[in-house]
């Protein structure tokens, strides 16, 4: 096994990050000599196939060339209807555009190793479903990289916390990225992570709030007789830009001058922070309720929260640190890098998982991270979404959603459902597996089907179906025959929302072949 590196790979930047031979976790500069990669792709080709460009340079070009720019990709994984069609007529699943994206990092980091990168943990917002759970994996393996684990998110963030401060206690991870927002309650002790309730929202994030404020300069600049910039590619993207820098200006200053040109016309809009809140203020609101509501879930009040770590980079906005100091009464810890706090941790597991035995000149070995942390980390996660399974009602038709693992119950988690043969001569059994906690099948969404041969019995002969969560949050279902007392096997879920292994072969080797820069 070559190094295994830790991957935040995020809504709008990634970062990488590997376990020094001290046992210190460090992010890793990619070959532009930044620490973060802009999430982005520009499809570019030169007469030839698609050559893509990711980060830095991609970004900067996103304006220029809004056609063939990729954005916010993470937005789309586990998304099977998505499609990215470039320029020269190919076409990418959000799966290979995170692939093309990891594939840089892989690369970057190998550079800055001067080793090769075979292994990975990649982080994950805790919200995440089993299809972005899958997708983000699947993602890893087209990009040549054997995915050790799939982490959450803040976590990652506690874990890296962890190994500088006296982090002992309750905390609250408030995560505000690009592109989701997590709220997560765990308790450190020593190394011992003990994850309680999670709740999120995988559609907030900076994005949004940029969006927001797109929508506020576009009314504003019609005023001034601009052309609706909303209703053009081009005009669309340079206002994204104007408005992503103007909002980030204003986290520093308490106001600024957003300069926008059109037609060869330049137009003016002063901007403060107050009206920037004001037209972002439903967003901030949305994030209190979830922090309420993942209190409540954790059965805890703001006096049994001992610190509140931001993480991501939209916690940079002081509304957030003004929310957060008026919901809790504490100052948020100040020594945590919102930027680079998630890829420490991910190094940290990733070296963890991984089976590197000795240090070398560049990384660290399990050993080194179990000193220098003082001690076998043991993290334990929660699961983000309740799972079920479709079962029948008494009267032989209606269908039910049946909550098989509530939602934050420890991972891994196993439960079990006896049930009945429902026809004579039934040959197999057919799992719907669930997502949601409602009871009606219309309200909850079906992740996978799988079915599984059973002898022949008489109908009402026992049965008994398990789920099993593993620690990355995707599900096992086995199936127990009671007549014969033995098990049927695991089912082989066919999930809806994601690449089949065929697919997944070719997009290996499309991706694989590819000249990335
Ligand atoms: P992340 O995915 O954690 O890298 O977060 C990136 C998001 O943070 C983007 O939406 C950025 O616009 C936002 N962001 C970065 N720096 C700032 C800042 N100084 N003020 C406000 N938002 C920021």
């Amino acid at each position: 096994m070559g190094i295994a590196v830790g991957i935040d790979l995020g809504t709008t930047n990634s970062a990488v990050s590997v376990v020094r031979p001290t046992g210190k976790p460090e992010v890793l500069k990619n070959k532009e000599g930044d620490s973060i990669t802009p999430s982005v792709v520009l499809f570019q080709s030169f007469g030839g196939p698609d050559e893509p460009l990711v980060g830095e340079q991609a970004k900067r070009q996103a304006a220029a060339f809004p056609d063939d720019i990729v954005q916010h990709v993470k937005r789309y994984m586990g998304d099977p209807s998505w499609r990215f069609d470039s320029s020269s007529g190919a076409q990418y699943s959000a799966e290979e555009v995170s692939a093309i994206i990891l594939k840089r990092l892989k690369e970057d980091a190998e550079i800055a190793l001067g080793e090769e990168v075979t292994d990975a943990v990649i982080t994950v917002p805790a919200y995440f479903d089993d299809a972005r759970r899958t997708a983000t994996k699947q993602a890893g393996q087209i990009a040549a990289l054997n995915v050790l684990r799939v982490l959450n998110e803040p976590t990652a963030a506690a874990l890296s916390y962890g190994i500088d401060a006296d982090a002992n206690g309750t905390v609250l991870v408030y995560d505000l990225g690009g592109g989701t927002f997590d709220v997560t309650i765990l308790k450190i002790a020593g190394t011992e992570f003990e994850v309680i309730a999670t709740d999120g929202d995988r559609n907030l994030g900076g994005f949004d709030f940029d969006n927001a404020l797109m929508s506020y300069l576009n009314e504003e600049l019609k005023k001034q007789g601009a052309p609706d910039a909303l209703e053009d590619v081009a005009l669309m993207a340079s206002l994204r830009e104007k408005a992503e820098f103007a909002k980030k200006a204003l986290s520093t200053v308490p106001k600024t001058n957003v300069q926008f040109s059109a037609n060869d016309q330049h137009y003016r809009v002063p901007l403060t922070r107050e009206e920037f809140n004001e037209v972002t203020q439903s967003l901030m609101v949305r994030t209190q309720e979830l922090v309420a509501d993942v209190l409540e879930a954790s059965k805890l009040t703001w006096d049994d929260i001992d610190k509140v770590l931001l993480v991501g980079g939209s916690t940079r906005m002081p509304a957030v640190r003004e929310l957060v100091e008026q919901m809790s009464g504490k100052s948020p810890e100040l020594d945590v890098n919102p930027d680079e706090a998630v890829a420490l941790g991910a190094a940290i597991q990733a070296t963890l998982e991984g089976d590197i035995e000795v240090s070398t000149e560049q990384v660290g070995s399990k050993a080194t991270v179990e000193s220098f942390l003082g001690g076998p980390v043991h993290i334990s996660d929660v699961t983000s979404q309740a799972l079920g399974v479709i079962l029948i009602e008494a009267d032989g038709v209606t269908e039910f959603n049946q909550v098989m693992i509530e939602r934050n119950t420890k991972v891994p988690a196993k439960t079990e459902l006896k049930t009945k043969t429902a026809y004579d001569r039934q040959t197999a059994v057919h799992v719907k597996v669930t997502q949601g906690d409602e009871r009606d099948p219309q309200n909850v969404t079906i992740v996978g089907e799988g079915q599984l041969e059973i002898p022949v019995y008489p109908k009402g002969s026992p049965l008994r179906v398990s789920y099993e969560y593993d620690v990355d949050q995707t599900v096992v279902v086995e199936v127990h025959d009671l007549t014969a007392n033995k098990s049927l096997g695991t089912i082989k879920i066919e999930r809806v929302a994601n690449l089949g292994e065929g697919e997944l072969g070719e997009m290996e080797q499309k991706i694989g072949g590819m000249q990335i820069n």
